[in-house]
């Protein structure tokens, strides 16, 4: 499967799906509150169906999360905007993003800011995403296989922080990787009670604001 799908990436180019069929996923997400003009483009111009299975491509450019294997899920479109739009809610030049999974929140933020640090515990993701985005010219990311919610020191600070597996809370390993005036975007809690959150980083601390409930796939430990 691996060789054929990179096959395919090279194959493929934008036109293969529908500019009607891209546009009415993008409507979706921003009648559900995804405004920001760049993050719309953005997706806009991504092709979707290339980071999940072709067995699901014709549901690709639905407004829902699919599996993409190791237990794991491509997000939701709509989250995927509202994450990065609430992470750029200024410019962000640096970026750590936790989760890599298929890729696809990846390529979106990476064209909204200089670089992208992108951490992904299962290697076979890791590896599939890194040349995915590679054959899409997406060349300002730089892509790590580990545990994202530690960080990556040695490329730390960063501007801002996205994570897409839930945790307790906040760790404080990614608080002092961040900048003063960085932002962390992630879900906090457990099962089915998580809230997707806002944490900016002041002189006086860390200044908290929930955005919404939300469902995501749980933090692992260790390596995959
Ligand atoms: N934005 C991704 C979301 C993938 S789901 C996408 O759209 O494809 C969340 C991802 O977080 C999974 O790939 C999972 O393997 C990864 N993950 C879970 N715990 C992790 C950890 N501690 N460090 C890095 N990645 C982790």
């Amino acid at each position: 499967m691996y060789q054929s799908q990179r096959d395919r990436n090279r194959a493929a180019g934008i036109g293969m799906t529908s500019e009607r069929t891209r546009r009415r996923l993008i409507d979706q997400v921003r009648e559900m509150g995804v405004t920001d003009r760049r993050v719309l483009d953005v997706m806009f111009s991504l092709p979707r169906h290339l980071f999940i299975d072709e067995a699901l491509s014709n549901r690709a450019y639905d407004n829902i999360s699919l599996p993409i294997g190791y237990g794991q899920t491509i997000s939701q479109p709509y989250i995927v905007g509202l994450m990065t739009q609430t992470l750029f809610n200024q410019a962000r030049p640096k970026i750590l993003e936790i989760g890599t999974g298929c890729g696809y929140q990846t390529a979106v933020l990476a064209p909204l800011c200089e670089e992208v640090i992108s951490i992904e515990r299962i290697l076979k993701l890791h590896r599939r995403a890194r040349d995915l985005l590679y054959d899409l010219r997406i060349r300002n990311v730089k892509f790590r296989h580990g545990d994202g919610f530690m960080g990556m020191v040695d490329l730390a600070p960063f501007d801002g922080i996205l994570a897409a597996a839930v945790s307790e809370d906040i760790p404080e390993e990614l608080v002092v990787q961040l900048v003063d005036g960085g932002r962390i975007v992630m879900p906090v809690g457990r099962g089915d009670q998580q809230v997707l959150l806002i944490a900016d980083k002041t002189s006086t601390g860390l200044k908290k604001k929930e955005i919404e409930a939300v469902r995501f796939v749980p933090r692992l430990a260790g390596l995959g």
